[in-house]
């Protein structure tokens, strides 16, 4: 940190650049100035890496210019569009330490105490879900990582299960035989995982939701006693607690009675509900979390953590050890035999960030109770404006909201008829592309049923009613320009 031949006064530096961006960040008017993707690549592009700028100052102008006058900024209130959260200051505070001390958690010899405090934030995690003393876990890069890592586990374990009755079958066979259940709403990371694990995208089976977006547990009850009688393994069954779209908690208690009458491994998706685990109100919409086998739970989304911070979770902690390889040159066996705390034996990573240390200054500075209301805020917001637009006749709610997110499309009336599926589908990503390049707000896109939604999703506990209604009369304004346009093109 303190390498006074580059740094003469580094900590003055550091200052100086925090203070810019804060500066930059409170002057910010809209979330976006919808500047164009080339405009900015040749701005980047023409920058000579091989001649540096004389001081601090002008490096950080030239990055004002490049990055920080068109960023996408989430502390916006008219920012509403993906799982990305404003910040809270005492997590910033850590990404400071811990980039200033660049710990590295893969081993006791790198981390010392930063090893401890993430041990102890593992368990607080577990103690929450309702695990026993037993529970383990390891911070990751994020949602993807933790449900992969999981999959790894899981997939392991059904391997070995396999090899008790057929020793002499080799892998690629056993592998073939594996399927993942998950609801048709479950987020990509785990066809991406079974891609990684040698199973392929297409052993994950998409288990029908209900109305209401949640797993269906007669269709998933089908699925498993369909493949059951095929031959097939079901080697994990995944569900999502909090889907990515509709904020849906699939029915835990009933999905977990099939996975045990099928010895399959539950694991729960909680990259987006995890913030439950801190909120007083909501904390029920989790109810029977603790028998999964594994969970997910991604800091970096509803405990209003900077990138990166996620942790997967075990319900028995020795399952960690299917990812456990020693090596001469870092975690030799003598070292776990002696008890030395190395987080590599748990870990898909070696060297790794003390993205710990973020959440730890959060609960010390200003508590799990503060946090857990920051969620309820915007779920409270979300539930507000989702009653404004089952009112609105020009609007269609695609599902009540269950968490923040709403899910949405502009329909207006065309000499008194609403829009058709096909116009629909024409102007709600137009109006979400227009919106985005004026830079007044952004808002998320997805499919229901092959149609085109729009979709909010609410982190922002400062953004009010009123700030979400400006952006649904920006929707409201935008789409009626564009229909008006058409009309007159067609005419
Ligand atoms: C965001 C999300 C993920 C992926 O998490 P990353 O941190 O983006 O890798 C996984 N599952 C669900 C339900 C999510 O919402």
């Amino acid at each position: 940190m303190f390498n006074a031949r580059n740094s003469p006064n580094y900590v003055a530096q550091v200052l100086q650049g925090v203070n810019a961006v804060s500066t930059k960040v409170q002057r910010t008017a809209r979330p976006f100035t919808g500047v164009a993707p080339s405009a900015l690549k040749a701005k980047v592009e023409a920058v000579d890496l091989d001649r540096p700028l004389p001081d601090t100052a002008a490096a950080l102008d030239e990055l004002d210019d490049l990055y920080l006058k068109d960023a996408i900024y989430f502390h916006d209130a008219r920012y509403a569009a993906h799982l990305n959260c404003p910040v809270v200051i005492p997590a910033l505070v850590g990404e400071a330490v811990l980039s200033a001390v660049n710990s590295s958690m893969d081993t006791w010899d790198q981390s010392a105490g930063a090893t401890m405090i993430e041990r102890r934030l593992i368990d607080w995690t577990a103690e929450r879900i309702g695990f026993s003393a037993e529970a383990d876990g390891v911070f990751t890069s994020g949602g993807s990582q933790s449900n992969f890592q999981a999959l790894l586990i899981a997939r392991n374990q059904a391997v070995a299960k396999l090899r008790a009755t057929s020793p002499e079958v080799r892998l690629p066979h056993l592998l073939d035989r594996l399927r993942i259940f998950t609801s048709a709403d479950s987020h990509f990371s785990i066809q991406k995982s079974a891609s990684m694990l040698g199973l392929g995208f297409d052993a994950v089976i998409a288990v029908p939701t209900s109305e209401d977006h949640r797993m269906d547990p007669a269709a998933l009850a089908a699925a498993l006693a369909e493949a059951h009688d095929a031959g097939l393994v079901p080697m994990a069954v995944v569900a999502t607690a909090g889907t990515t779209d509709f904020g849906s908690v699939d029915p835990l208690a009933e999905v977990s009675a099939l996975v045990r009458a099928y010895d399959s491994w539950l694991h729960v998706d909680a990259a987006y509900g995890g913030g439950l685990l801190v909120s007083r109100r909501y904390r029920h919409l989790l109810d029977g979390i603790h028998v999964a086998d594994s969970v997910t739970v991604d800091f970096h989304k509803t405990f209003f953590q900077p990138v990166s911070s996620s942790a997967v979770l075990v319900r028995r902690g020795a399952m960690l050890g299917h990812v456990t390889y020693y090596a001469d040159y870092l975690n030799p066996e003598s070292a776990a035999k002696a008890d030395i705390p190395n987080q590599v034996d748990k870990s898909i990573q070696t060297t790794r960030r003390f993205d710990a240390l973020k959440l730890w200054l959060t609960l010390r500075i200003m508590g799990a109770d503060a946090i857990g209301v920051l969620f309820d805020e915007a779920i409270e917001l979300a539930g507000r404006v989702g009653t404004l637009l089952a009112e609105d006749a020009e609007f269609e709610l695609a599902a009540a909201p269950q968490l923040s997110t709403l899910v949405f499309r502009y329909r207006p009336f065309v000499d008194g008829v609403a829009v058709n599926d096909d116009a629909a589908d024409l102007l709600n990503p137009a109006i979400r592309a227009a919106i985005f390049a004026s830079g007044e707000a952004v808002v998320a896109g997805t499919k229901v049923a092959g149609h085109h939604y729009l979709k909010f999703t609410l982190l922002n506990a400062e953004a009010s009613l009123g700030d979400i209604q400006e952006i649904i009369e920006l929707i409201r304004r935008t789409g009626a320009g564009l229909l008006a346009n058409t009309t007159e093109a067609a005419a």
